[in-house]
Parts: C-alpha cells; structure tokens; sequence
C-alpha cells in the first residue's frame, strides 16, 4: 500500500505521538488524520477542541474537507471551542456582538469628532472674515509709504551732512565761533 505521507513526517510522528493521540490514548499512526494539525508541542489545542466538538466530529469533519480545507478548519474549531469555554451561552457571538458594539460606538464617535471639526472650521472661517474686515477699516498709517522712508534716510545720511559742513566752511560764517 502507497503513503500518501511523506517519510520526514512519518519519522516525526513515530518519535512522539500528536497531541490528539496522546490526549486520546491511542496509538499515533504514520498516517494519522489528526497529526498535522495537533502537533505534539501544542497539546491545548486539541484539548479545547475535543471537551467542545469531541474526537470523533472532530475527525468527521476533517474526512469530508479537501486536505486545502483542513487547517482552517481546525484554526476555526479551536477558535469556537475556546469561545464557547469562554462563554458558555453565546460562544462567538458572544464575541461579534461585543465587536459590533464597540464598532457602533466608535462609528457614534467619529461622527461627533467629525461635527465638531465642521463647527471649528466654520468658526476659523468667520473669525477670518471679521479680521479682513476690521484691518480693510483701519486708517492705513503713513509709515508705511516706501518712498517717504527713503527720503528721510537721505536727509539723515552722513553724505548731506558733510555737504552741509562744507558748505558752513567754504563761506567762512561760523570762523568766529571757533577761535
Ligand atoms: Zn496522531
């Protein structure tokens, strides 16, 4: 008879039973259905599963499943039964109903976060409009002419006093102040 499985496989289990056989006292055969997916070094997995949907369902299941199927399958058994230990009476819709919960209220959230970033944005905006509006009211100060300022940086400027000094020099006016 042909094995599907392949030697490396055969050799490990043969080492140590999965955790499905052991829990179940059975003898772990080369090719078991249960080893790939219980492996020894996870026992609590097949625990779980087996004080919900017992061995043989179990099993069951997993003979009806494409081999594609099976670990999904049992990620999702495992998940149930956990829930199901959890909470006895919903199980996992113990769970979504909670998740569902808590998306509606976060969704309640948002929709206020959102009214008010709406109502900041049409205070900024008003608040704006007020500021345009008293500064176009404003008398525009005379400091702020560019041409003015520079004539008097002109008038300051050392060049027109030294002109003017020459000019005091050159007629002789202030000569008797000095002396
Ligand atoms: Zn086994």
């Amino acid at each position: 008879m042909e094995k599907s499985e392949p030697n490396t496989a055969a050799a490990t289990t043969a080492v140590s039973p999965c955790a499905a056989c052991k829990i179940l006292r059975r003898r772990c055969r080369e090719n078991c259905e249960l080893g790939p997916y219980f492996p020894p070094t996870e026992p609590l997995k097949f625990t779980i599963a087996h004080r919900i949907f017992g061995a043989s369902n179990i099993i069951k299941l997993l003979q009806d499943l494409p081999k594609s199927q099976r670990e999904d399958a049992v990620n999702s058994m495992v998940y149930e039964a956990s829930a199901r230990i959890r909470d006895p009476i919903y199980g996992c819709a113990g769970s979504i109903f909670q998740l569902q919960r808590q998306i509606n209220d976060l969704q309640g959230e948002l929709a206020k976060a959102q009214a008010e970033i709406l109502k900041m944005q049409c205070q900024q905006a008003n608040l704006m409009t007020l500021i345009c509006k008293e500064l176009a009211q404003m008398p525009q100060p005379p400091m702020y002419d560019h041409q003015s300022l520079n004539d008097n940086y002109n008038i300051a400027s050392p060049q027109s006093y030294h002109s003017s000094s020459y000019l005091f020099e050159d007629s002789n006016i202030l000569e008797p102040l000095w002396t």
